[in-house]
């Protein structure tokens, strides 16, 4: 496999080649640097099976769910205006309807009726009439506009214009269809539903969407020193802390998280967890594995991986932290191909590569058009330096409020947990920078 170190943005694109022909059924070139290999070394996606063996369909039925448990999943059909949106000319103030041109003469004009939100008028607006209509409310034949309530004069059973102030026609009115047609699609399947295209959907009578499922991601942490969180630790042990993190990074980019037993650093040990990982009936779209994969003497997972015939995309980014990180897919029987991550073992640089890398290709896995990772722009309180030469992502908090403003948080390493559970995104030190200034503007990625 690739020794040579892939840029952040080489290793990016990869996922991203990968995401593509994963879609096209095509090819895959290896990135120009791996290895010095050119791209005519392809990696050919989906492989085919062994002659004889056939690939079972992989069809991705989209399921119901009601509106309340929608949020978060991603929408499989569409949704359509059932009706003209507004359906009706809505007024969009508390005040008068009434004709534009009449109003601007400042004349007094006859209150001839009125209308509440939800009632329909009884009448048109007359000549020479005004009519009282609340926000919401249809705005009936005849009138033009809505004067402010705020912008009358009232003489008994009379209402004007205060002068000099004028209206336009149309001003404060929706006409119906404005925003909508019926049968317009208003959210087009693959959007990851939130509160607003929960409120589209409500409009529109759905009481239920149609979603697709949640991609099925293993989660396999590796080290002989790892206790579940219900264990106390021996002196030498810690409690696995990537397995519950990654499991909450998977939920939160749209996959369903399938948590395996932590496996020893044993070639054994991790020949038999992968081999169940390959089960077919297993039906994972994604695997991913924490530890394991530096270049320690109990670092197997590599060559574990290698015994069951894995396919390497790139191993080893020029980032901090997380520079180890192994992107790849493994062959098995009747089904596409797995494509896993290798993630470094320590706790940060899992979170790091996990965003970078895999969150992209779970958001694609789950048929979301939304994108991974997401960065922001912040100005940088404080200031950095260090050596060029990799990308960094340090734990940072951004302050939010009125101008986003970033400072970072001091830590320990990759493995300071406490760090990283009092920062709020990771503050991005391009690959040639050796310094960054106070108060310049710099980029940061934002957790999902
Ligand atoms: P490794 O990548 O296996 O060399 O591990 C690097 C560091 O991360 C070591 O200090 C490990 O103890 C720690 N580590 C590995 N796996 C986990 C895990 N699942 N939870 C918490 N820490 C871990
Ligand atoms: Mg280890």
């Amino acid at each position: 496999m690739a020794t040579s170190l892939l840029s952040y943005a080489e290793a990016a694109e990869q996922v991203h080649r990968f995401i593509i022909a994963l879609a096209a059924g095509g090819v895959v070139p290896l990135p120009d640097s791996a290895d010095g290999q050119g791209s005519s070394d392809a990696a050919t996606l989906p492989s085919l099976p062994p002659a004889g063996e056939p690939v079972l369909p992989e069809p991705v039925l989209p399921e119901m769910v009601p509106l309340s448990a929608a949020a978060g999943r991603v929408l499989a059909s569409g949704i359509r205006a059932d009706r003209d949106q507004p359906p009706f000319p809505r007024s969009t103030r508390d005040g008068f309807a009434c004709r534009a041109a009449e109003a601007n003469s400042h004349q007094f004009l006859f209150l001839a009726g009125q209308i509440r939100a939800g009632q329909q008028p009884s009448a048109p607006v007359g000549k020479g009439e005004i009519w009282e209509i609340m926000t919401g409310a249809p705005v009936p034949d005849g009138a033009d506009c809505v004067v402010m309530l705020e912008h009358v004069e009232h003489s008994t059973g009379f209402v004007r214009q205060q002068a000099p102030r004028t209206v336009a026609p149309g001003e404060n009115i929706v006409p119906r269809g404005a925003e909508a047609r019926a049968g317009d699609l208003l959210v087009p399947p693959g959007i990851r539903i939130a509160s607003a295209q929960i409120a589209m959907a409500a409009q529109c009578g759905y009481g239920e969407l149609a979603v697709y499922p949640r991609p099925r991601v293993g989660i396999l942490s590796t080290g002989d020193e790892l206790v579940s969180v219900e264990q106390v630790p021996g002196s030498s042990q810690i409690r696995n802390s990537n397995t519950p993190m990654l499991a909450a990074l998977v939920a939160a980019s749209g996959g369903s998280p399938l948590v395996v037993a932590p496996v020893p650093d044993h070639p054994e040990a991790l020949d038999a967890t992968f081999a169940e990982m390959l089960d077919p009936r297993q039906k994972l779209d994604l695997l991913l594995i924490t530890g394991g994969i530096s270049v320690g003497k109990f670092d197997l997972v590599e060559d574990a991986l290698t015994r069951a015939g894995a396919r390497f995309f790139f191993g080893g980014v020029a980032i901090q932290p997380g520079k180890p990180v192994v992107f790849g897919q493994l062959a098995r029987p009747g089904r596409l191909p797995l494509p896993f991550f290798a993630l470094p073992g320590n706790p940060i640089s899992s979170a790091v590569t996990f965003q970078l890398f895999a969150a992209p290709l779970l958001t694609a896995l789950a048929d979301d058009s939304g994108q991974q990772p997401r960065f922001a722009l912040a100005r940088l309180a404080g200031g950095w330096q260090g050596k060029p030469g990799l990308t960094r992502f340090l734990p940072a908090w951004c302050d939010f409020l009125f101008e986003p403003t970033v400072r970072l948080i001091p830590w320990q390493g990759s493995g300071d947990i406490a760090a990283f559970a009092t920062s709020n995104c990771f503050l991005v030190v391009p690959q040639e920078a050796s310094s960054l200034s106070d108060g310049s503007f710099v980029q940061i990625l934002l957790r999902p």
